[in-house]
């Protein structure tokens, strides 16, 4: 069985991405973007440099971005471990003013490892393209699996939420606002536990959970935006909690509670529409729902001194225990199928399995001097713990 990314869905992510790439002015994100000043370059050693592409068995194509494709691939002479390999063309990147962006993603994922964050094993570069090895998640996207399933049972919906919120506690911890929770954004692996990714619109260093020390760059996807976003009154962490609420709420009922198919009526109802419940839902469920799609951002659960702890004693999740969650001691209600073998993909869209698995030639429209200026410095990344591989 392949996932089928509908035409809609396509729509709906390439929709995020243009409004993502709507927010950086020239200045910040122009072709001149220096990449050593935001990279920590303390891993580019002299053996990771000889990373390169033929480093790897390329096995299938897992999917596509905007900026380049996502294959599955194994380290030749590795452990025969298999990795998402991601690439980004430069000169598209240069073009859509996304380095900021890149740098962003490329820096958070060195410098967090965690659980429920996919983790970045490797980095290299050509001069055409960036190469990211990160964590593999064989399930796919959260997001096919919520429309397969239509909405999920109060206990999936608080493991998934529990591992959301350590994640974006985590994030929070390092001064980093994810601020594009979505279930297109959560992958899931062949076990049902779930990482975040793509960190392309996180902002580093925000210390506030509101406006103060906040930023006001307007970006996120319509259904996940909080209000304070909208408004344009500058945002903090709490965004988070908004956007956590909103897909906790679409995990357990189904869409998104202040969902229109007329974008205009969206922004409104996110703003003032009244909160509604279907009539199956708990008490519990309710409450925590109240607590994080509050739209006075001081009283929203996890703006306060506790933080993400505010969550995590919520009712919501009396059954589970944190460290638990964290160490993956719970066994998630759903695993998604394996398929015949490891490297079966089954849980892709099969427009994207069926292709052959190749570096593909740049024809680059690229000037010289672009090239010059995309020296990405400091991209270059090895995890420690892959070292020795
Ligand atoms: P992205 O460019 O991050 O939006 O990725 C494009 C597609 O590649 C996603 O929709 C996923 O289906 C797939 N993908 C991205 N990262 C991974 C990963 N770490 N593991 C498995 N599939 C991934």
């Amino acid at each position: 069985m392949g996932t089928k990314m509908s035409k809609a869905k396509k729509a709906k992510a390439d929709k995020g991405k243009a409004a993502a790439g709507a927010d950086y002015d020239e200045s910040e994100a122009g072709d001149t973007v220096d990449m050593t000043i935001t990279l920590d370059s303390k891993f580019t050693t002299e053996g990771n440099k000889k990373l390169s592409i033929d480093s790897f068995e390329l096995i299938k194509v897992l999917g596509k971005g905007s900026f380049g494709k996502v294959m599955l691939v194994k380290k030749k002479g590795g452990d025969g471990t298999l990795f998402a390999m991601k690439t980004l063309r430069k000169a598209a990147l240069i073009k859509r003013n996304q380095l900021l962006h890149t740098a962003t993603e490329r820096n958070i994922l060195q410098n967090i490892q965690h659980p429920f964050l996919v983790n970045l094993i490797y980095a290299f570069q050509s001069e055409d393209k960036l190469y990211m090895v990160l964590d593999y998640m064989g399930g796919g996207e959260l997001f096919f699996w919520l429309k397969k399933h239509r909405r999920f049972s109060e206990p999936r919906a608080q493991l998934m939420g529990a591992e959301i919120t350590l994640a974006l506690g985590a994030l929070h911890a390092s001064n980093i606002i994810y601020r594009d929770l979505k279930p297109e954004n959560i992958l899931v692996d062949l076990e049902g536990h779930i990482r975040l990714t793509d960190f392309g619109l996180s902002k580093d260093g925000i210390t506030g959970p509101g406006a103060e020390g906040g930023t006001k760059t307007f970006c996120g996807t319509p259904e996940y935006l909080a209000p304070e976003i909208l408004d344009n009154k500058g945002h903090g962490k709490s965004v988070d909690w908004w956007s956590f609420g909103t897909l906790l709420y679409e995990m357990l009922c189904g869409l998104p509670p202040f969902y229109d198919t007329n974008i205009q009526k969206m922004y409104h109802k996110i703003l003032c529409a009244p909160l509604r419940f279907p009539s199956y839902l708990s008490d519990d469920s309710k409450t925590i729902l109240r607590g994080l799609l509050q739209r006075k951002v001081e009283e929203r659960l996890g703006s306060g001194p506790g933080g993400t702890d505010e969550i995590k004693n919520a009712d919501f999740f009396k059954s589970l225990d944190f460290d638990r969650v964290m160490a993956k001691e719970y066994t998630p209600e759903f695993k998604p199928p394996a398929g015949r073998n490891d490297t079966d993909a089954t849980n892709f869209d099969a427009e994207f399995t069926s292709e052959r698995a190749v570096d593909s030639v740049v024809t680059s429209h690229m000037s010289e001097t672009a090239k010059e200026k995309s020296n990405f410095q400091g991209f270059t990344y090895q995890n420690e713990g892959a070292m020795e591989s």
